[in-house]
């Protein structure tokens, strides 16, 4: 077989099962394309070696009939998951040289089922960031380009490196993390499908926490299928992370039926934006009539506090990551500075943090600091607190009322260009996250699924939520919706 790398988890897995490639050789087609791929950056550690002792295992189980779910696909992880003794930086100067003595729950699912890590993705500096453009390796580069315009484009963000090295076919799939839209929006600019599970489907321990209320793993793959197979190996109870659900884990490809006749499909009006591109909105009037078409109900429905949703997360988030990141004290983890003769211990605190957190980190670090220190945390972090209950309430309600799911746009608009957001306006880059906040803030499962190409040959996604834990419901939903709109466009390789 050819191009091994440009198999989906699926192909690749009956492909395994039948003799017909083995993952040592899935793992060499993929490792190359890393090394042909250095423009993209999007692998930041390497490890080669890893992978092809895992693959080799995997090949033995796979010959002796005892091989688990996953065994044997390549895959990238996330620079924000601990892997024992493989740098996890989660993409910040202040963790250079930290190599965990443990492994993240969701890694070690993901290595129990099988799956062969390749080396860690490339991100945004603690998953802040809507770009790629905040992390300490530079930026991640979009496999796309507009037309025959060569302008580097990003691959989104936090979860940009995942995104850019599943398009590019460097790995099979990836994992992601998704506080604010990290796995969805990098999934649409890139078009490639991500979901966010209900919040504790998946255990958040040892993954680099930013916002713990609202950060949660997920799959970034080629199709729903390989999102179904790879989200069913990350998921499950784990004593270890005192918010995840101690739920069964459904088989969630054997639910991708692609039978969604009598669902009732939520159009929230709300989520019609001023000022929104014309082919996002065609797009999403297209995507409603595809699932019409597949014999939904549509439905038009009501969010009334949608609007409160952005500066609800952008209080929340910062205040939870300013607490979150003040264990990077120069003491415990990774980089401490060089200090000056009777430097004390504060000035040690200082000066670790002032160059080992970038711009964007220390401006969450000052902004929920503020809105947590005593004269102003009722006035902000109090206030913020219950209208995201109030966001949550207005999905609960829309549930109760029969919808099984909620189709929005993925994102404002098609990717940018790297550069193009200027940092002197944060407030730009945060407009990004307008569509996918809410389901954090709600706890929900979002999936983001590739249904277009703009006027410049760009992807573009549509997102769907679902209720809580119905997961597999809601793969099946996006399943309908893939095979309507056939996405099938790769990028051209130039890199
Ligand atoms: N872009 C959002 C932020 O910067 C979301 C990030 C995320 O989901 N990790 O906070």
């Amino acid at each position: 077989m050819s191009d091994l790398n440009t198999l989906t988890l699926a192909q690749a897995r009956d492909a395994l099962r039948k003799g017909e490639t083995t993952s040592v050789a899935l793992t060499e087609a993929c490792l190359a394309a890393i090394e042909g791929a250095g423009a993209l950056n999007a692998f930041v550690h390497k490890t080669p070696e890893i992978a092809l002792e895992r693959a080799k295992a995997a090949d033995a189980r796979l010959q002796s009939g005892d091989a688990p779910k996953m065994c044997g696909l390549p895959i990238g992880i996330k620079d924000l998951f601990c892997t024992k003794g493989v740098p996890s930086q989660a993409a910040s100067r202040i963790l250079e040289g930290f190599k965990p003595e443990y492994e993240s729950t969701v890694s070690q699912q993901l290595a129990d089922a099988g799956a062969v890590m390749l080396g860690k993705l490339n991100m945004d500096e603690f998953a802040m960031g809507s770009s790629n453009e905040t992390s300490c390796y530079g930026n991640a580069v979009n496999p796309w380009r507009r037309g025959n315009d060569d302008a580097a484009l990003t691959p989104g963000g936090s979860s940009g490196g995942s995104a850019a090295a599943v398009a590019a076919d460097l790995c099979l799939a990836a994992t992601g993390t998704d506080t604010g839209g990290s796995i969805r929006q990098p999934a649409a600019f890139v078009g490639i499908t991500g979901i966010k599970p209900t919040y504790g489907r998946c255990s958040r321990w040892g993954i680099v926490a930013f916002a713990s209320s609202l950060d949660q793993a997920g799959p970034m793959t080629k199709d729903v299928r390989d999102a179904a197979i790879m989200l069913e190996a990350m998921c499950g109870h784990d004593p270890k992370d005192s918010t995840s659900a101690d739920l069964a884990v459904p088989d969630f490809e054997a639910m991708l039926t692609g039978d969604i006749r009598g669902k009732v499909i939520g159009i929230p009006r709300e989520y019609r934006m001023d000022g929104m591109p014309e082919e996002i909105e065609a797009l999403w009037q297209q995507g409603t009539e595809m699932l019409r078409a597949a014999g939904a109900e549509i439905r038009d429905i009501s969010l009334p506090h949608t609007k409160y949703a952005l500066p609800t997360y952008y209080v929340i988030a910062p205040a939870e990551a300013s607490s979150n990141l003040a264990r990077y004290d120069g003491v415990r983890y990774g980089h401490r500075a060089k200090l000056a003769q009777g430097d004390g211990i504060t000035e040690m605190y200082e000066k670790t943090r002032a160059e080992g957190f970038g711009h964007e980190v220390q401006r969450r670090v000052m902004v929920g600091t503020y809105v947590l220190s005593a004269g102003f945390y009722d006035a902000y972090y109090n206030r913020a607190r219950k209208v995201r209950t109030l966001i949550k309430k207005d999905f609960e309600d829309v549930f109760a009322a029969g919808v099984d799911a909620i189709l929005t746009p993925a994102t404002p608009s098609a990717a940018f260009g790297l550069g193009e957001m200027a940092d002197a306006d944060p407030v730009q880059m945060y407009l990004n996250d307008v569509f996918t906040v809410t389901v954090n803030l709600a706890g929900l499962p979002g999936v983001s699924v590739p249904a277009g190409l703009d006027k410049q040959g760009l992807p573009l996604g549509l997102q769907l939520i679902g209720r809580p834990w119905e997961e597999g419901d809601l793969l099946n939903t996006a399943y309908a919706l893939e095979q309507a709109a056939g996405f099938l466009a790769k990028p051209g390789k130039w890199w």
